[in-house]
């Protein structure tokens, strides 16, 4: 065989939504798989509806996930040679001008049949399709048409594209066949739809690839979730790109229209969650802090990336997303904790000299491991009349303003004795405050 050139072709009149994403993957993972050439052609052709800024998000998005591309081009490049391709067409007497447009003549008998990779065998009989038009007026190429030129000039061997293009392509094929052209093979992706089987919109979570980005979805996981939507091994949920590249064929590729599942979405960012590298979650985290506002650079610097990978890890048995993550951090920060009304039910007048004493004894501790607090707890729970089931909830009320998290003894080291010490020291003074 040949080596494999499979393109991707967006139309820029918009984001880049999951259905889009998909294709582009499904091409990308094709052509790593095989060895080929991933192309990305910008289908800039109507120009009333093309724009810069969704050409910036079709790159912009690409890269976030990690899809490389070998060529790229755009076809209002190419406008020139749609012209010498249409006036061949003319020449061969397989296409007319009327209205000032250049329009193909679709043969009257026969039929055309898609031998299509996936969907099958699809048959069109000639007597249903029109002559369509394949030069506008104003010399500018219709879709079917540019995109013949192109995957042929392009030396495309698969095309890999969603279903609804199906009714395209015996159109598509006819041009081929008219100016002698051999052409690639066809792949139709089945329909994404939303888990009610209506066709996928934002109200079932799906959104731009970007948009996931701003929910905090690592690209790995919508990697692995555009991955799953169509395509199967076994009954294995979480694949790494590298994976992805070894396993991907169309073979694995369902026949039957994906449902979209944002929960499984979610459940899968919290699988990458996990399995990612905690400094590099650090990164992720410290920019999420900042454009969330939750803390500024200074107090995430003040932090270090260090101590901010051990919060990561702890942030990330809990949180979903990294913005889940991100609005929880606040603990890990410096400076004072802000203590909600409710806080009195734990951080009671009878645990307030406890903590002031507490304090103390945390500025001295000389082991800040998780070993070293909890030592040091229970030490103080005897010593200082306080049971611990009162006074391990209360340290955690003064050091994160909240009754819920990860293992105390974990945080309060990875929080650290200094910032500890004062907190439990404002808790000792808010009790005394509010008596
Ligand atoms: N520009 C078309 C689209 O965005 C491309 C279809 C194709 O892949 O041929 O839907």
């Amino acid at each position: 065989m040949d080596s494999v050139r499979v393109r991707f072709a967006p139309s820029p009149t918009g984001y880049l939504h999951v259905g889009g994403g998909r294709t582009a993957l499904f091409n990308w993972l094709y052509a790593r798989h095989h060895r080929g050439t991933f192309i990305l052609r910008i289908e800039d052709t109507d120009r009333t509806r093309s724009t810069e800024e969704a050409i910036e998000q079709i790159f912009a998005s690409l890269r976030w996930l990690g899809l490389d591309w070998d060529e790229v081009y755009r076809q209002t490049d190419r406008f020139d040679r749609h012209r010498e391709v249409g006036e061949d067409l003319r020449n061969r007497g397989a296409a007319y001008e009327e209205g000032g447009a250049l329009w193909f003549r679709v043969p009257r008998e026969g039929a055309t049949t898609v031998r299509d990779l996936l969907a099958g065998d699809v048959t069109v009989q000639h007597s249903e399709l029109k002559d369509f038009v394949i030069l506008r007026s104003d010399g500018t190429p219709v879709y079917n048409f540019a995109c013949v030129v192109d995957d042929h000039d392009m030396g495309i061997t698969h095309v890999i594209r969603g279903a609804e293009h199906l009714n395209n392509t015996p159109k598509q094929i006819l041009l081929y066949q008219a100016l002698g052209w051999e052409p690639p093979l066809f792949a139709h992706v089945p329909l994404i739809l939303g888990p009610d089987r209506s066709k996928l919109s934002k109200r079932h979570g799906a959104g731009s690839v970007l948009d996931y980005d701003r929910r905090g979805i690592l690209p790995e996981a919508l990697v692995n979730f555009l991955a799953r939507l169509g395509w199967s091994h076994g009954d294995q949920e979480v694949f790494s790109k590298e994976e992805l590249v070894a396993l991907f064929d169309l073979p694995g590729v369902n026949t039957s229209a994906a449902v979209f599942d944002d929960a499984k979405l979610l459940w899968l960012n919290h699988e990458w969650l996990r399995r990612t590298d905690p400094h590099r979650l650090a990164d992720l985290l410290a920019e999420r802090i900042v454009t969330l506002g939750v803390a500024d650079r200074h107090a995430v610097e003040a932090v270090g990336r260090e101590r901010l990978a051990r919060a990561a890890v702890l942030l990330r048995e809990r949180g979903k997303t990294l913005v889940e993550m991100a609005e929880r951090a606040r603990p890990y920060l410096p400076g004072p904790i802000p203590l909600p009304p409710e806080a009195a039910e734990v951080l009671t007048p009878a645990v307030g000299p406890a903590l002031a004493a507490l304090a103390e004894r945390v500025t001295a501790l000389g082991d800040p491991s998780p070993a070293g607090f909890e030592a040091l707890l229970k030490g103080g729970a005897e010593d200082l009349g306080v049971p611990i089931k009162a006074l391990a909830p209360a340290v955690r009320v003064a050091v994160t303003g909240s009754r819920v998290g990860p293992g105390l003894y974990d945080l309060l080291s990875v929080v650290g004795p200094e910032v500890v010490a004062d907190r439990l020291r404002a808790a000792a003074r808010w009790i005394k405050e509010r008596r």
